[in-house]
């Protein structure tokens, strides 16, 4: 789960680590108010939205006009800036083009700028570890980085029966060619960045740039933080942060019915049970030809209920011109998978081309249920066999 800028900063701040005072806004009076609070004479209107890029992003609104991010002299120009954002939609190099609506903006102190570093703390699934990493190359993306120039990238894996110590810190320190009171600025900084990342379960916590300021000083200017969602039951009030506004809305559908659903963007409807099986499908359809809809798995239990409202969210998409339904039948069993499917398509009036493959326990009485069925399922023998006839269903449809 994601959470905006301005909430990662709050809890960020929590730990110690150190940020700049800054209050969020949802009017433009709301921004020039939350301006009067700080001590100027800088400010900067920082659109919340779930991407990065927002500095050198641009409102759909006024294409040749500003960025997301903007540095503003007086309380007034906050209030102007604040305008200018909210309810407009940016389009950064993270959100592609639809873009996001911004519905908040966060007004922040100005900072004096010295140096842009790159800190963030993932975990890496090869040495289970967190892995803290640093760059001299702040402000820009990190991908970027590591595929023009990985030399850049600093890495330091922390032990976490032993967590983070002064020689991590200062090790990177070194490296990031921080000087004197700079360098336990920076300790100080990782060593609380470390802490909440492991106490609040993140999955990853970015901060982008990370800056020396003229003071020398060393303070987050940007933060995102993502939490792991197989941990958020420990954190019940992590989950009032969730910002439904951002997600995808036949995702936040599939969320709440507890089915794991992404949308994409071509033309084949997959439900499938499994990670792995949703991965070869779309692959199959791909090399047949077309690409899928989205990703949707129901799981375990592929009962008549979870395949209605799989079925529902999946036809929700307006590009979905055929539905591929690919089930291995174990614990559930093929024959009460094919109920599930014959009750669904019945509720909710299919209209699109169903193909369906099963496979497993009771598969010979799944096949018999949907053939007796009375709708006109496509049975498929095999994988390849359910994809052509997926693609083939899709483009007699065009
Ligand atoms: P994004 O990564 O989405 O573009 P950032 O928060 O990183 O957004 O802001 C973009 C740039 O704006 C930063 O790299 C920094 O140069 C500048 N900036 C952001 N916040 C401040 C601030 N409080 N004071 C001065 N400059 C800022
Ligand atoms: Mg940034």
């Amino acid at each position: 789960m994601n959470i905006h800028e301005y909430q990662g900063k709050e809890l960020l701040r929590r730990y110690g680590v150190a940020v700049l005072d800054g209050h969020v806004a949802s009017t433009p009076e709301e921004a020039e108010a939350a301006a009067r609070k700080l001590p100027g004479p800088v400010y900067v209107v920082k659109s919340q939205i779930h991407a990065g890029g927002r500095g050198a992003g641009r409102f759909k609104e006024d294409p040749n006009g500003k960025g997301g991010v903007r540095v503003v002299k007086t309380v007034e120009d906050a209030k102007a800036a604040a305008a200018a954002m909210l309810g407009k939609t940016l389009v950064t190099k993270q959100t592609g083009e639809t873009g996001r609506v911004v519905s908040r903006v966060y007004v922040e102190a100005g900072c004096h700028i010295a140096r842009e570093l790159y800190l963030g703390l993932l975990v890496d699934r090869a040495t289970s570890r967190v892995t803290v990493m640093a760059s001299t190359e702040g402000g820009m993306e990190i991908e970027e980085v590591a595929a023009d120039h990985p030399e850049k990238i600093l890495r330091v894996a922390v032990d976490p029966a032993s967590g983070i110590s002064g020689f991590h810190a200062r090790k990177l320190a070194f490296g990031l060619g921080l000087k004197g009171g700079q360098v336990s600025a920076f300790t100080k900084f990782v060593t609380a960045l470390y802490r909440a990342f492991t106490e609040l379960d993140c999955a990853i916590v970015e901060i982008n740039p990370l800056v020396v300021t003229g003071a020398g000083e060393v303070v987050a200017l940007d933060a995102k933080v993502s939490f792991d969602d197989n941990a958020l039951f420990r954190h019940k009030d992590l989950e009032a942060l969730r910002d439904d506004g951002e997600m995808d809305p036949k995702e936040l559908d599939a969320v709440r019915h507890d089915l794991n659903y992404v949308a994409l963007d071509g033309e084949i409807g997959c439900m499938v049970n499994g990670a792995g099986l949703a991965m070869a499908t779309m692959d199959i359809i791909k090399l047949y030809g077309s690409s899928p809809a989205n990703f949707l798995d129901v799981g375990g239990t592929a009962d008549a209920a979870r395949v209605t409202e799989a079925f529902r969210i999946i036809t929700s998409d307006a590009n979905v011109k055929a539905i591929l339904v690919n089930i291995f039948g174990g614990i559930a069993k093929c024959d009460m998978i094919a109920s599930g499917i014959v009750a669904a398509s019945k509720n909710l009036h299919l209209q699109v081309p169903l193909v369906v493959r099963l496979e497993g326990t009771n598969v010979e009485l799944g096949k018999k249920i949907l053939a007796e069925s009375g709708l006109s399922i496509i049975p498929a023998e095999n994988l390849a066999d359910a994809a052509e006839k997926a693609v083939r269903a899709v483009k007699g449809a065009a």
